[in-house]
C-alpha cells in the first residue's frame, strides 16, 4: 500500500484568538500526538496520523507561537504549506478586520491552489459577539475559503474545520501527490 501522504497545515491569523488553542484541542481530542514537537525556532509543529475517509494521512501542524508580530521567518512558515487554517474572534471585531491583511501575506506566499478554512473562534463567547456568521461566511466565499464557526474553549467546529481542510486536500492530489 502507498505511504500515507504527509501534510503540512499551518494556523495564521491575530494574536489571542485561539490559534495554539485550536491547534491543542484538536491533536488531544482526536490524536496521540507524536513527540515531535518544537518551539525552538519561533514556531510550534506538532505532528499527528490519522485516518479521513479511510485514507491514511499524517500531519505536521504549524503554529506561530505568538510570534505574529515579530516574523521573520515568513517564508519558510509559508513553505510546503497543502491548507492553512486562517482564524478570527468572534467577540473581537479587529481580529476580523485583520484578515485582509492575513490574505494579502499568504498569496504572497503560497499558490492559489492551497487550501484554506476561515475558522471564527471563541463561538462561545455569543454574548458578546461582534462579527455575524454571515459576514464571516461571506468574507470566506469571497476568499475562496471554507469556513465554519467554532470553539477550541467548548469544542465546537474544531474537529470539523480540520477534517473538512483535510478533506479537501486529499481530492486535491495535485497538491500533495508525487509526479
Ligand atoms: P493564539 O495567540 O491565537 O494562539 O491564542 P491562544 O490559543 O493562546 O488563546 C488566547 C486566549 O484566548 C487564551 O486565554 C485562551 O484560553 C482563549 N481562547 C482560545 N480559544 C477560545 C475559545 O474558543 N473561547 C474562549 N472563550 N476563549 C478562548
Amino acid at each position: 500500500s502507498e505511504a500515507p501522504p504527509n501534510l503540512k497545515l499551518l494556523l495564521i491569523g491575530n494574536s489571542s484568538v485561539g490559534k495554539s488553542s485550536l491547534l491543542m484541542r484538536f491533536t488531544d481530542a482526536q490524536f496521540l500526538p507524536e513527540d515531535e514537537s518544537s518551539a525552538t525556532i519561533g514556531v510550534d509543529f506538532r505532528v499527528c496520523k490519522l485516518e479521513v475517509g479511510g485514507r491514511r494521512v499524517k500531519l505536521s501542524i504549524w503554529d506561530t507561537a505568538g510570534q505574529e508580530r515579530f516574523r521573520t521567518i515568513t517564508s519558510s512558515y509559508y513553505r510546503g504549506a497543502q491548507g492553512i487554517i486562517v482564524a478570527y474572534d468572534i467577540s473581537n471585531r479587529e481580529t476580523f478586520d485583520a484578515l485582509p491583511r492575513w490574505f494579502t501575506e499568504l498569496e504572497t506566499y503560497v499558490s492559489p491552489s492551497v487550501v484554506k478554512m476561515l475558522v471564527g473562534n471563541k463561538l462561545d463567547k455569543e454574548f458578546s459577539r461582534a462579527v455575524t456568521e454571515d459576514e464571516g461566511r461571506k468574507f470566506a466565499e469571497r476568499t475562496g475559503c471554507l469556513f465554519v464557526e467554532a470553539s477550541a474553549k467548548t469544542n465546537i467546529g474544531v474537529r470539523e474545520a480540520f477534517m473538512e481542510l483535510v478533506e479537501k486536500i486529499l481530492d486535491t492530489p495535485a497538491l500533495w501527490a508525487p509526479a
